[in-house]
């Protein structure tokens, strides 16, 4: 068991009063994403954790932190129905950039069916992403002080406001969003101009990659997630 003085220094660490979380952001603002990402090694060292969904952000993600810290520490939620091709560009990275991503999964997906019904993520999305993302991410952040995202304010509405760093009260500890101010295409410029490999489905027509249930590709005109959990009213999966 961890020694309580131990626990103790852990629990004032992952204090939301550690720092001004205002002032730090607007400190972060004006700075490029690897200036947020030396910052955040800075405060946090090893326990600052980059999730990775294998979409584009991840890709850019996953080559400034190990340009920065070759020792950076990715996890990723398995959710056990994310698309071949996601799984395949998993590897790629992992390959490219010389990383072990560290896996975080659910129960199974029968024993899921038994307890909860068949599909449920049509009957009940909000209970299948809590099952299958919520519960394993509170596991994954456990330990740490700050995790890392590759949100954007172009992604959606709901993003809109994001700073670049806040207190995430519903894991209970730090989050940095170094890709906040980048526009789609400064993701593209960056993606080509290194030659860094990304999820092929975005050439297929999904600008936004989740499970294969809750995923479609978008028309000309929608808007970047209207795909996920298409004609369900859900935007979020409750990690972001
Ligand atoms: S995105 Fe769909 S399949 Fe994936 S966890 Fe959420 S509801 Fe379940």
């Amino acid at each position: 068991m961890e020694p309580v003085a131990s626990q103790a220094s852990r629990e004032a660490l992952r204090s939301p009063e550690r720092f001004d979380a205002e002032e730090i952001a607007a400190k972060l603002e004006p700075m490029d994403a690897s200036g947020v990402i030396s910052w955040g090694f800075e405060e946090f060292g090893e326990d600052l954790y980059f999730a990775c969904s294998f979409q584009k952000t991840s890709s850019i993600i996953l080559h400034l932190a190990t340009e920065i810290n070759p020792n950076a520490r990715f996890f990723y939620l398995d959710t056990d129905v994310l698309f071949p091709e996601t799984y395949a560009t998993r590897d790629r990275l992992a390959e490219r950039f010389g990383v072990e991503f560290e896996r975080y999964d659910s129960i199974p997906l029968d024993e899921q069916a038994r307890l909860y019904g068949d599909k449920l993520w049509k009957s009940d999305p909000d209970a299948c992403c809590a099952i299958r993302k919520v519960e394993p991410m509170k596991r994954a952040l456990s330990e740490v002080e700050c995790w890392v995202s590759g949100i954007r304010r172009q992604d959606s509405q709901t993003r809109a406001g994001a700073p670049k760093f806040s207190w995430d009260a519903r894991f209970g500890l730090w989050k940095l969003n170094p890709l906040a101010d980048w526009t789609e295409r400064d993701v593209w410029t960056h993606l080509n101009s290194h030659g860094i490999p990304y999820n092929p489905l975005h050439d297929q027509g999904y600008p936004s990659i989740g499970c294969t249930h809750c995923t479609v590709p978008v028309h000309p005109g929608q808007s970047a997630r209207d795909g996920r959990w298409f004609g369900l009213g859900k935007v979020e999966c409750g990690i972001n």
